[in-house]
């Protein structure tokens, strides 16, 4: 099958099949970049009526460009992985500094704003910009690797590339380059899904090898997951006068900016510490923010597993001689009714409801 048919039977099925979604009204690329942020890793389902209020809130770059990092993250709430919001504002500050407030329209300055990878540039370039630039998502993946029979892993970059150039060829068979990405993905969520792809409703049933080989359940091929490296994490809870002391996670890594509890954390096996080594970096850790203090009692313990890593974080209650209530930028002394207000890392979100309701009037 030519390349151009199956572009072409692909676009007249998207022309018949495509559903009305909020970011598809027009192609602003502020709304299309934001809609993709959104969408990596969270169903266009749920991310409806957070597109929709984030809009309303935000409904220039200019807008959230001028907003405070607190206020954008509670429109966040919800969604996860919030680094994205945090990339998504800064690269739009720098749309505002740098290029007049008008996304640009060319690969090698749309690479640069910040959290925009290949993918994200690509949907915003042909979408928003009607440029030739392929996307290729974990859908397109899927979708062409069936179509083709690609037993590679499709996490290799060869891989990749491979099937980035398949995409590339086929669009060059249109001028409809962002009608083509989003039909691809259009397939990719609603006819060649992960599992029980419904093959009788495909435009590329006839030239499909995955359907001829009766093979699409088994691809695409992915490596071997790795299990999660296991993190010992001691946190302490310093309680004084109804308050408790809570600080700010850096600004870069994981669970970026996000709030905790003063911890220690120790990636296994490497780094393994002694139960004293532990309480004592701990100890260590408290004294930089200013506060002497002892561990009383082991009084929670909480198992949590990311994508890569499994914390069993250890909650210390912990006793002061004199607390130091003064301010610091990156820590805070809260009450039980603000500490509902932050936007807590992980399993650091169950700590604090505990806090609040066992240690702390709110
Ligand atoms: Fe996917 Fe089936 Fe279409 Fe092949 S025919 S691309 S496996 S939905």
């Amino acid at each position: 099958m030519k390349r151009q048919q199956l572009t072409q039977r692909l676009l007249d099925w998207y022309d018949r099949n495509r559903r009305q979604l909020p970011w598809r009204q027009d192609s602003d690329p502020y709304r299309v970049w934001v809609s993709e942020i959104m969408l990596q890793q969270t169903r266009v389902d749920a991310v409806i009526p957070y597109f929709n209020k984030f809009m309303q809130r935000f409904p220039r770059l200019q807008d959230l460009a001028a907003a405070p990092e607190e206020e954008v993250l509670s429109y966040w709430q919800g969604l996860g992985y919030y680094s994205r919001v945090r990339n998504l504002q800064q690269g739009v500050r720098e749309v505002v500094a740098s290029y007049g407030g008008q996304v640009p329209d060319s690969p090698q300055d749309v690479r640069k704003l910040p959290g925009v990878g290949d993918y994200t540039a690509g949907a915003i370039l042909s979408i928003a910009h009607n440029k030739p630039e392929p996307a290729v998502d974990g859908n397109v993946l899927r979708v062409i690797s069936r179509l083709q029979r690609i037993e590679e892993p499709v996490e290799q970059s060869r891989t990749r590339k491979q099937i980035e150039q398949i995409v590339r060829d086929m669009m060059e068979q249109t001028e409809r380059y962002g009608d083509f990405t989003q039909a691809l993905m259009e397939l990719g969520a609603l006819v060649c899904t992960p599992r029980s792809p419904r093959c009788g409703a495909c435009p590329w049933q006839a030239d499909c090898i995955a359907v001829r080989d009766q093979v699409q359940a088994e691809l695409p091929k992915k490596k071997a997951a790795e299990p999660p490296r296991q993190v010992q994490v001691h946190t302490g809870i310093l309680v004084a006068d109804q308050r408790v002391l809570a600080v700010q996670r850096p600004k870069t890594g994981l669970l970026a900016g996000m709030w905790q509890f003063p911890s220690v954390e120790v990636l296994l096996p490497e780094q393994q510490l002694s139960e004293a080594e532990l309480a004592s970096a701990l100890r260590q850790r408290f004294q930089q923010l200013g506060q002497t203090v002892l561990l009383r009692c082991e009084w929670q313990r909480l198992n949590h597993v990311f994508s890569h890593r499994q914390w069993d974080l250890r909650a210390f209650l912990c006793d002061a001689d004199a607390v130091d209530f003064s301010h610091r930028p990156d820590a805070r002394w809260l009450t039980g009714a603000e500490l509902k207000t932050l936007n807590w890392a992980g399993p650091y979100r169950k700590l604090a409801d505990r806090v609040q309701t066992e240690l702390l009037e709110s």
